[in-house]
């Protein structure tokens, strides 16, 4: 070995440092993309991290919540809710339709103490999706802390919280973004800060620490970060954002619309017992479409057979229980394609046929492309 052995440079790993105003800019444009005057936090890590920081940081043991539950995120923020002392009133609709405003309506009357409301927006888990926008009036009414999970819309469908009153708004980027999932967002309200700066128990000093960031990052412009970012993530986020900038929102947008609206009339038109878990078109998130197995046959099954034909399909057996009578197709990101759509009926269809059971695989596709118009 010569006394100046050289390292080679790799693509990922001898990058530039990424600085305070990068990492500020970055928010900024994530801040565009959800139309919000709102404090952007970006959080080192995948989306659960906000999640579960924003519920730790807002609620305690006088917080009366109502907890919404749509899909097994719901269940997740109830059991936090109740380990951070609050009382907690779980509101659970079944799975194949969403919420409605009228019943949060109800739940306020039923308990008026309620002063926070964690809600998911859409579930990429369970393929329905809730009408935030109208929930968030009755919410304001109220006068409740507005919680929402919009890691499976945001991207798929408008995702507004400045319009529609949430005061903390968590997003990823890994689902209709097309980005990576080591990074999250969420943006927070000045009524959710002061909710955190009253809250003796909101982590601080701590990963989890939303408080954290306002003190030693936002309150002091944005120009010392806290630790060294996760900068690979930090690039990719800031990568997904631009490609969506260039494509344009409501185009990229169209395309998760477009891709269920397609997947659902697909499936109706293959025939063969399989039919959308989400009955109505209007309750089913535009991120992904979830699909009922025929009686008697397992949805495990079903995919199993689907992916070992092409096993890059956006295709997988709904998680738990559900894993019996549930398909997803996640046909988000770049998987929000016709070609993507049009694949995953085709697989479906076969493995419908090797059960032995009538699929009218053409049907499907002409009824795919006709929708996807
Ligand atoms: C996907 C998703 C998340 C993030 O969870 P991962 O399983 O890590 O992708 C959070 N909330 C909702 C509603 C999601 O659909």
């Amino acid at each position: 070995m010569s006394e100046e052995s050289t390292v080679v440079t790799h693509p990922f790993l001898d990058l530039a440092p990424l600085g305070a105003a990068q990492f500020a800019s970055i928010e900024d444009r994530v801040a565009r993309l959800l139309r919000t005057e709102q404090d952007v936090v970006i959080m080192q890590g995948e989306a659960l991290l906000p999640l579960e920081g924003a519920i730790r940081s807002t609620a305690g043991p006088g917080t009366t919540a109502l907890n919404v539950i749509t899909g097994p995120y719901g269940q997740t923020f109830g059991d936090w809710l109740r380990d951070c002392g609050a009382t907690v009133i779980d509101l659970a609709v079944p799975f194949h339709t969403a919420v409605t405003a009228a019943q949060i309506a109800a739940a306020f009357e039923e308990h008026p103490a309620i002063d926070f409301v964690s809600l998911v927006h859409a579930e990429a888990a369970t393929g329905n999706t809730n009408p935030v926008a109208e929930i968030g009036e009755v919410v304001r009414r109220q006068g409740a802390l507005f919680y929402l999970d919009a890691v499976a819309s945001v991207g798929a469908e408008p995702v507004l919280p400045d319009a529609w009153g949430v005061d903390l708004c968590v997003i990823g980027a890994q689902k209709a973004m097309g980005g990576p999932a080591g990074v999250s967002a969420v943006s927070v309200s000045e009524r959710a800060w002061a909710r955190m700066a009253a809250n003796p128990k909101a982590p601080r000093r701590s990963y989890l620490s939303l408080l954290d960031w306002k003190e030693r990052w936002i309150d002091g412009g944005r120009k010392a970060l806290l630790h060294a970012p996760a900068q690979l993530e930090m690039l990719a986020l800031e990568a997904c954002v631009e490609r969506i900038e260039a494509d344009g929102l409501d185009a990229v947008m169209g395309r998760h619309r477009a891709a269920a609206a397609a997947t659902r009339a697909g499936a109706r038109a293959l025939g063969g017992g399989l039919e959308p878990y989400v009955h109505e078109d209007r309750e089913a998130a535009p991120a992904a479409t979830t699909l009922r197995a025929p009686s008697g046959v397992a949805a495990s099954e079903l995919v199993t057979r689907a992916l070992s034909c092409d096993p890059a399909l956006p295709l997988a057996a709904g998680g738990g229980a559900l894993a019996k009578e549930m398909i997803r197709v996640n046909h988000y990101g770049v998987d929000a394609t016709l070609g993507a759509v049009r694949a995953s009926l085709a697989a479906l269809g076969a493995a419908l046929r090797e059960k032995g059971i009538a699929a009218d695989v053409e049907s499907a596709l002409r009824a795919a492309e006709d929708a996807w118009r």
